[in-house]
């Protein structure tokens, strides 16, 4: 039997690893001119960047998935403590979140009081949170809503407050200060939307990011997880082909026959995985009616990435390998930005500095900085001949921050804005996680990881189940597997 994966994100990878793995003869076609989707590799004079993705969570997710196929771990990963450090523009000095309980009980002692006991009750709830959906929702297939409603109800009714309030009204309930309501409510944005509008539930990623697993740095930048699965594939003799963008099917008696590519090529195989958004490739490619651009446009998508490759000469010492930059009023913010959808006079954004524990990442003495602040997706911005002006205004809050001259030390700089990552990876819109987690696009609600149409046709990623983020996407192409296995046995 042979499969063609279309992408070669993550999701496509991990799925194409684990057909090639049981016997399948496998393909994979990509738009792009490397692998990783999201996942990707900037060079630029001596440094290399981090694309998408820098913080590594869940390790044990890659460390099962690879054990199934009976292999070790192929990249090396260490644990980061402090896990990250957050910048409160009216405090002095940076707030650093430890995975170690006792340095993290110090950093909040001047702001939150009786914190330690307020942080175990909060991580109590959200490790229920989490050992209660884990394999009840998250890692299932679901078959219908009715299937999707049975596993919901099998969750212990304790947790239904937690659907139904934001995350900020559950942070409320745990802790006073601003700030720890803050801090902890970042996690959110691995959803792509604020903590006003994220459901209560999601507080389980609090549990999995200061208890459970941590972040973890991967040695020589997350790109080395791409370059391995790479490698394997190619072992396995799977065939990879870029700069090939598929725009047009084939299908017969229910059965796609073939997918067709900008330069007129077929690709015939007998079973199709889209690792390609899975709501917009069904509209943009399949032309379904239901997932029509209206109605793409009505979904809820997350925000879309506004990034930044700096090399800069010299070291930031303020800085870890995660930084947050926030202000002061953060409810106003995010009301700003995604209710209103303007661009923030003061912008709130993410800095990753993987060079700090990867010097192979910029040349000596010098740092590789990348930037992310959530914007506005093309729906509501689409022009951004503003790019530079953005980026000047972030250049010079992130340099008065950190007390560095950062545009006089500057060796490179690359921008993308959400047209770059829309026309690079076709990310609808611009929207850098995918389709939102609201209560109406999870579960058996998400676009399926199987076709409604096409007996043959899959998804695997970001936008079908579970989820978005780098775990959830590898767990998404286990639950593809089982549905691929399935049909391959009804045959
Ligand atoms: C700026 C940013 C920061 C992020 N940070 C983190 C993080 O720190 N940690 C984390 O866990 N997650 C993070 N994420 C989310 C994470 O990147 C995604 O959830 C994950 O990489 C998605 O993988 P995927 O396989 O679903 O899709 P993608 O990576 O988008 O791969 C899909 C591939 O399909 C190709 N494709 C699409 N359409 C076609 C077509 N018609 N023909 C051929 N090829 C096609 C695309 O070019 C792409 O290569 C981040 C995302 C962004 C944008």
């Amino acid at each position: 039997m042979k499969a063609l994966v279309v992408g070669t994100g993550l999701g496509g990878l991990a799925t194409a690893l684990q057909l090639a793995h049981q016997g399948w003869e496998v393909e994979m076609v990509e738009k792009h001119s490397t692998a990783g989707g999201r996942l990707n590799r900037l060079e630029r004079n001596g440094f290399v960047f981090d694309v998408g993705p820098s913080f590594f969570s869940m390790s044990y997710e890659f460390r099962s998935f690879f054990e199934k196929l009976e292999l070790p771990l192929p990249f090396s990963i260490e644990p980061l403590d402090p896990l990250y450090a957050v910048f409160f523009d009216h405090r002095p000095e940076p707030l650093l979140i430890w995975r170690d309980r006792n340095k993290l009980t110090n950093s909040f002692a001047a702001i939150e009081p009786d914190f330690s006991r307020k942080l175990n009750d909060f991580l109590h709830t959200s490790r229920q949170i989490f050992e209660d959906t884990e394999w009840r929702i998250v890692k299932r297939n679901f078959d219908s809503i009715a299937d999707y409603l049975k596993a919901l109800s099998s969750v212990p009714l304790k947790h239904l407050p937690k659907l139904l309030c934001s995350m900020w009204t559950h942070l409320e309930r745990h802790f006073e200060s601003e700030e720890a309501k803050a801090v902890f409510s970042l996690v959110s944005f691995f959803l792509g939307a604020p903590p006003f509008r994220t459901p209560a539930v999601y507080a389980l990623l609090n549990y999995v990011e200061l208890q459970h697993d941590g972040y973890w740095n991967v040695r020589g930048g997350m790109y080395r997880i791409v370059e391995a699965m790479v490698d394997l594939l190619q072992q396995k003799g799977v065939a990879l082909h870029f700069d090939r963008e598929i725009v047009a099917a084939e299908a017969h008696n229910g059965r796609l026959q073939a997918l067709v590519d900008h330069q007129g090529h077929r690709w015939s195989a007998d079973v199709f995985v889209i690792n390609g958004d899975a709501a917009a490739f069904r509209g943009l490619v399949f032309k379904r009616h239901r997932y029509r651009q209206q109605t793409l446009d009505r979904m809820q998508w997350t925000l879309a990435p506004f990034t930044m490759y700096l090399g800069v000469r010299g070291r930031i010492q303020v800085l870890q390998q995660h930084n947050y930059f926030l202000g002061t009023d953060f409810r106003n913010y995010a009301k700003r930005l995604f209710q209103n959808r303007q661009l923030p006079a003061q912008p709130y954004y993410y800095v990753n500095v993987s060079s700090k524990n990867n010097p192979d990442c910029a040349p000596p003495n010098c740092e590789n900085l990348f930037v992310l602040c959530p914007v506005p997706d093309l729906r509501y911005k689409s022009d951004w001949s503003d790019a530079q002006q953005f980026a000047d205004l972030i250049l010079d809050d992130l340099s008065r921050r950190c007390d560095f001259p950062i545009r006089k030390q500057l060796l490179t700089c690359t921008v993308y804005t959400p047209k770059d990552w829309e026309q690079q990876f076709n990310l609808y819109r611009g929207s850098g996680l995918g389709l939102g987690h609201g209560l109406m696009q999870v579960g058996a609600l998400r676009p399926a990881n199987y076709d409604e149409q096409l007996k043959n046709v899959f998804y695997v990623g970001a936008s079908t189940v579970p989820g978005t983020g780098l775990p959830m996407v590898l767990i998404s192409s286990q639950l593809v597997l089982q549905r691929i296995e399935s049909y391959a046995r009804s045959l």
